[in-house]
């Protein structure tokens, strides 16, 4: 294979088992005389072991602009520049996107390799059902953000994707079950294509305690995926029901729970909604 020059390779790499590096990823990192980097030092290794020989520069997400600009003065001086983050895909819940946005406005062609992504490998392996998916990445760290985070996915009918770091694993669990109910399947996809990969589906209330049965279920990296809002067959009936309880001073939680009672619609949905409507 011989790239093409100037080009901006946005290269996938593993996430854990070096042997899922794609043949064409590896021949790209041979062959470009530059390498963006998401942390040089990392990297190194993992360029070594696949023999890539380019140069090296830092592209992690503090210096973006300014990696953007170098990236942008090899490509304009006719050379290919590989970008890799330290795991998986750069530009998703990675440094990269700025850069390529600044690449594509200078006119420069990105050629994007397929290859390991956390959220795709877990949605495969998942079980969930849902025809779409909704990918968001990590949730804000504070329990207030992230909360109302999730209240504005609550309702949406589809499977939803979250990344999580060991350390904030059992919180991020509790504020899932509060706020999306006990009921939901929660997928944990742990330590994906390394030595301890685990994947537990069970109902978002069960969750905590079978993360806490054992400290060792609670380490590594994490993809969290929770079943889509269930349908309803409300035809808006919940809603107006809904509605009219609130507009007659019922507090939140007794509005939903009535209407849920009188008309069957999902007692969470009702909730959140409930929520939104006092809100505004
Ligand atoms: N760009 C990468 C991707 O899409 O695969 C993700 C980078 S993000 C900084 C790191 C997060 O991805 C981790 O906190 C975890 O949520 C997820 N992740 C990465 N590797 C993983 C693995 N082997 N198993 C499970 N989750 C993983």
């Amino acid at each position: 294979m011989t790239i093409e020059s100037p080009a901006l390779y946005v290269v996938p790499t593993p996430l854990g088992n070096l042997g899922d590096m794609t043949q064409r990823a590896i021949e790209v990192l041979r062959e470009v005389p530059w390498i963006a980097a998401e942390d040089t030092r990392h990297s190194g290794a993992l360029l070594k072991h696949f023999g890539a020989k380019g140069r090296l520069l830092a592209a992690h997400q503090h210096n973006e602009e300014g990696a953007a600009q170098q990236v942008i003065a090899r490509l304009d001086a006719g050379e290919a520049v590989a970008l890799i983050s330290d795991a998986g895909t750069p530009a998703v819940s990675d440094p990269g996107a700025r850069l390529v946005a600044r690449v594509r406005a200078a006119g420069h062609r990105v050629v994007p390799l397929p290859g390991p992504c956390a959220a795709v490998v877990a949605l495969s392996a998942s079980g969930l059902v849902e025809p779409n998916f909704l990918f968001h990445g990590f949730l804000p760290s504070k329990a207030k953000q992230r909360e109302d985070a999730l209240r504005a996915l609550a309702g949406l009918p589809y499977a939803l994707v979250f990344y999580e770091a060991p350390h904030r694993i059992l919180e991020t669990v509790e504020a899932l079950a509060t706020v999306f109910g006990p009921e939901r399947t929660l997928v944990m996809a742990r330590e994906l294509t390394k030595l301890f990969e685990t994947i537990h589906s069970c109902p978002l209330g069960e969750a905590l305690e079978w993360l806490q049965a054992d400290a060792n279920r609670q380490r590594g990296e994490f993809v969290l995926l929770v079943s889509g809002a269930p349908e309803t067959s409300d035809d808006g009936e919940g809603e107006r029901v809904l509605r009219l309880l609130l507009a007659e001073g019922l507090p939140v939680k007794q509005a939903a729970k009535l209407a849920h009672g009188i008309t069957g619609a999902g007692k969470n949905a009702l909730y959140e909604l409930a929520l939104s409507l006092k809100d505004s």
